[in-house]
């Protein structure tokens, strides 16, 4: 049996990629500084690797923004319109990559960044290749054998990680009319082989190909278009032996295919969907690798080793030892580095730790496994089998996991739960009488800039520089100041500027039971960007108010309405680490239940009109187009269990943002929230026409600016695109907001948009 990984967290365990880089875009450190820290980071990650005993020790998995991009770069799809970076400026190749993820505006060239989205159901955000009709592609960059050398120079024989050409086609988007990407498997193939053979003549053995879409639904071409890639390679170069990786999900109606290509091992994911198992072994030949993701590349719990060892044993009563691999589910470039960083007892407690794994430790588990198994009765295996099973046995019935009250609660939801009082038609009669708004009212999506001064007194808290009374005052003084200038300037809803948080999921999880939190648990979220998600370990409930304090203070400043702001349970659960030990449905529902009593709270001290933000519902869709349904369901129902617990007279709203809305929109709409207000600038209002087609019934508001631009648009253009609004959607349902939250802009630039709001709102009512 061989132990093996699928790919390390590049960024370094203090984050050392994201401030080389930084550093290097910012012009701060030569670009032989930023390699040198590159280089530093792969040979600590190879080497880890190799102390934890690992077989099969990934290369290539290391990247400066993204593995796609890599690819794209690896095959030469570099868009026309970054060509002078290497032609006329003469610039190094890394600036002509870095040009194609981040844009290029500087030596009198103005050139946009390619798209970026979400990696399948992960928050990671890759970037997407661009294909033309007539698309070339040669070998670019030297990249995947130059880091195979690399390692060989230390001593270490990687496996290089590709994506493969299937998944890497269906990641990218047509840039014209007339083709289909999967089209250009033909003109790309030639690559892949050049590529594979250059790495026979460097006696590679194992290579792996990532081709997750196989998880996913595919058509009959895009099956067609696997089969063919994997009969050529095999043709060309039948001395690699081909690891072809799939994980996310289950292989499914994909099985037979996969099973059946003339490929040297597959590997399949077994924490996703261990039931898969059988029909695997069932399906996969005598001859043909199986590879057992086992430790869960994508969640930061301690493997379960019982559970891991009948998956192995099963597959050891199918198939020759020889034949087996083990390894994670996925990459663990999903995973934080290294848990042995945290060293705060206050953040993470030494009992919680103990139920943990980490990138570097979850390398360990998969040798563990190994050693488990192949020196069953050793006095070494039995003791780590035995200490794995002591943590597992006390997360399973510790006292800090698991509260009766909060199980009663939820076992106690009825239909009721999730149903307002009565429908929206009689909820906005009732709401215009006690709210008494004008036509197009206008209102804000929450933050306000998070200025560097915000940001300091937080930081300043944390280190005792400030008490907690002088940062309670700025904070007051930051709202007061708010409100006053949102009266001046003539909003109708106002906000209290979300000045008291660090961020929309953190600020909660902090205040909520059930949580905890990290020093160091860093995840790529894309590029340089990491994100550092909560942990949910235990039942979650509210010891006390969460946003009561904030809300009502700023309430207490104005006669206008102040919308209560709270970030809704999908997007809470959807951006945190979640239990494993129950299913995310119920986690969701506890939540939903802690955010109810927030809404009630709020209701209760004069709030009357209330947001519950839920930007990450869309994300949260499963891969499976036969799974859409049951997510929806239990989502928009947590949603309806957070917002229903108020009298017909208090306003909810709900936002979403980056989000299509076109095949989910009757769930939008079950959501029933008395306003929607989305993100829609970019679009040019396209995105309403989802909401328009559905003759969606209660209010939306459609943003009318981009807030991730400085740029200040004219009023005349926002008029000019709620008139496109209200074209489609009756004017009596449309407010007036920008596109979302306004904490990454600075006070200038939104001063002046929203002042230039207030006025477009004006002219639109003096036009009806
Ligand atoms: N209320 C949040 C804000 O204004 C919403 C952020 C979001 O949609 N991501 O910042
Ligand atoms: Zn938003």
């Amino acid at each position: 049996m061989l132990t093996q990984n699928l790919g390390y967290p590049r960024i370094g365990s203090k984050r050392q990629l994201k401030k080389a880089c930084e550093a290097y875009w910012a012009g701060k450190i030569p670009l032989n500084d930023l390699q040198k820290a590159a280089a530093e980071i792969r040979e600590t990650n190879w080497k880890l690797q190799q102390q934890a005993g690992l077989d099969l020790i990934p290369s290539n998995d290391f990247s400066f923004y993204d593995q796609v991009l890599d690819m794209a770069f690896t095959v030469g799809a570099i868009p026309g319109r970054y060509h002078e970076i290497l032609t006329e400026l003469k610039k190094p190749e890394l600036d002509l990559y870095f040009a194609m993820a981040r844009g290029y505006q500087k030596d009198g060239l103005d050139i946009i960044a390619m798209e970026m989205t979400k990696w399948f159901d992960t928050n990671y955000h890759y970037i997407v290749p661009e294909f033309t009709k007539d698309q070339q592609f040669k070998l670019f960059s030297t990249k995947v054998l130059d880091e195979f050398k690399e390692a060989k120079r230390l001593g270490i024989h990687t496996k290089p990680v590709l994506l493969g050409p299937v998944s890497f086609l269906l990641l990218g988007k047509e840039k014209e009319a007339g083709f289909h990407r999967i089209d250009l498997l033909k003109a790309l193939l030639p690559v892949y082989i050049d590529l594979l053979k250059k790495l026979e003549s460097l006696h590679a053995d194992w290579v792996q190909l990532d081709e997750p879409f196989l998880v996913m639904d595919l058509k009959d071409e895009e099956k067609a278009a696997v089969r063919w890639a994997y009969q050529e390679i095999k043709k060309a170069v039948p001395g690699i032996k081909t690891l072809l990786t799939t994980y996310f999900g289950a292989l499914d109606d994909n099985l037979t295919l996969a099973a059946g290509l003339p490929i040297c091992g597959l590997h399949v994911d077994l924490v996703r969907n261990p039931e898969q198992l059988e029909a695997v072994l069932e399906k996969v030949p005598a001859n043909m690798s199986l590879s057992l993701g086992l430790v869960d590349g994508r969640n930061i719990w301690k493997n379960d080793y019982q559970a891991s060892l009948e998956l192995i044993n099963k597959a050891r009563a199918a198939k020759q030892d020889e034949r087996l691999l083990i390894g994670p589910s996925c990459s663990l470039l999903h995973s934080p580095c290294d848990l042995e960083e945290e060293s705060n007892e206050h953040t993470l407690s030494a009992e919680l730790k103990d139920w943990l794994a980490f990138a570097r430790q979850k390398t360990t588990e998969i040798t563990a496994l190994k050693v488990i198994v192949e020196d069953a009765g050793s006095a070494k295996s039995k003791a780590l089998l035995e200490e794995n099973q002591a943590s597992i046995a006390k997360k399973r019935t510790s006292e800090r996991i698991h509260k009766p009250a909060v199980r009663k609660a939820v076992e106690g939801l009825t239909p009721n739960h999730s149903q307002r009082k009565s429908a929206f038609a009689s909820r906005k009669t009732i709401q215009a009488e006690k709210l008494y708004l004008p036509d197009f009212p206008t209102t804000t999506i929450g933050s306000f800039p998070q200025t560097k001064e915000v940001r300091q007194w937080r930081s300043q808290l944390k280190k005792e520089v400030l008490t907690e009374n002088q940062y309670v005052d700025n904070i007051k003084a930051a709202t007061q100041e708010a409100i006053r200038w949102q009266e001046e300037v003539g909003l109708d809803v106002l906000v209290h500027g979300e000045f008291e948080r660090n961020d929309m999921v953190e600020y909660f999880g902090e205040k909520l039971e059930g949580f905890a939190f990290t020093q160091y648990g860093w995840v790529q979220s894309y590029g340089s960007r990491c994100v550092k998600p909560p942990i949910i370990y235990g039942d979650v409930s509210r010891p006390k108010p969460m946003t009561l304090f904030w809300t009502t203070f700023a309430q207490s400043l104005t006669d206008k309405p102040v919308k209560g702001m709270l970030t809704g349970p999908v997007t809470i659960l959807q951006w945190s680490f979640v239990r494993n030990d129950q299913s995310r449905k119920a986690t969701c529902q506890q939540i939903a239940l802690a955010i109810r009593e927030e809404v009630k709270d709020l209701e209760k001290s004069g709030i009357q009109i209330i947001q519950i933000d839920e930007p990450a519902l869309r994300e949260g869709l499963p891969l499976r187009h036969a799974e859409w349904n049951d997510y929806l369901q239990w989502a928009v129902e947590c949603f309806r269990i957070s917002a229903s617990a108020v009298e017909d007279s208090t306003q909810i709203h709900t936002h979403m943002c980056y989000s299509e809305f076109n095949d989910i929109i009757e769930h939008i709409a079950a959501m029933d929230a008395d306003v929607i207000t989305i993100e829609c600038s970019r679009s040019q209002m396209e995105l309403l026409d989802a909401f328009a087609q559905f003759n969606y019934p209660n209010d939306i508001g459609p943003g009318v600016y981009d807030i991730h631009s400085p740029r200040v648009p004219a009023s005349e253009e926002m008029v000019t695109l709620m008139q496109k609004a209200q074209a489609v959607v009756p004017y009596r349902q449309l407010w007036v907001n920008p596109d979302c939250g306004l904490k990454t802009r600075g006070w200038e630039e939104t001063k002046e948009a929203l002042g230039r709001m207030v006025e477009a709102a004006r002219k639109l009512r003096a036009a009806i």
